[in-house]
């Protein structure tokens, strides 16, 4: 059994919950994806769960730290959280919603090194990069 699915159901246990064949397949369908939007993750499903079973899985699966949420502008999109996946920061397209993990020691650094200064014992942090990619540059400068 691998990592991920251990991690997968101690969380699920730890919340009291169960591991059902809806939760298992979403949980499945998240692994080796780029971001997903709910659009996007319903399409992949297909008629396998319903919508508002997608929903409320993908509301619990927030709820307990299993995924975490990407704001793109009023958008967003879902990945596993950082119980499944390395610490990383995103860019994230305003106009395709292309999402671009990032991972930059130097910023790690600056990051704790402004805790310090400030007396501050740092758990998390976030840095989100919203704007706009190349292609979506390029398109903007023609229209
Ligand atoms: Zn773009
Ligand atoms: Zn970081």
């Amino acid at each position: 059994m691998s990592t991920f699915q251990d991690n997968f159901i101690n969380i699920l246990k730890t919340n009291g919950l169960s591991i059902t064949r809806q939760r298992q397949l979403l949980f499945d369908l998240l692994q080796d994806q780029d971001p997903l939007s709910m659009n996007e993750l319903t399409e992949l499903v297909g008629t396998t769960i319903d919508r508002a079973s997608v929903y409320r899985i993908i509301a619990t699966f927030e709820e307990t730290g299993i995924v975490r949420r990407i704001s793109i502008g009023w958008k967003f999109k879902i990945e596993l959280s950082e119980a499944f996946v390395a610490h990383h920061h995103h860019l994230t397209c305003l106009s395709c919603q292309l999402v671009v993990p990032i991972n930059q020691e130097k910023l790690e650094s600056f990051i704790s090194e402004l805790a310090d200064i400030n007396n501050f014992q740092p758990i998390q942090h976030q840095v989100e990069i919203q704007g706009y990619c190349q292609r979506c540059q390029a398109n903007r400068n023609i229209a």
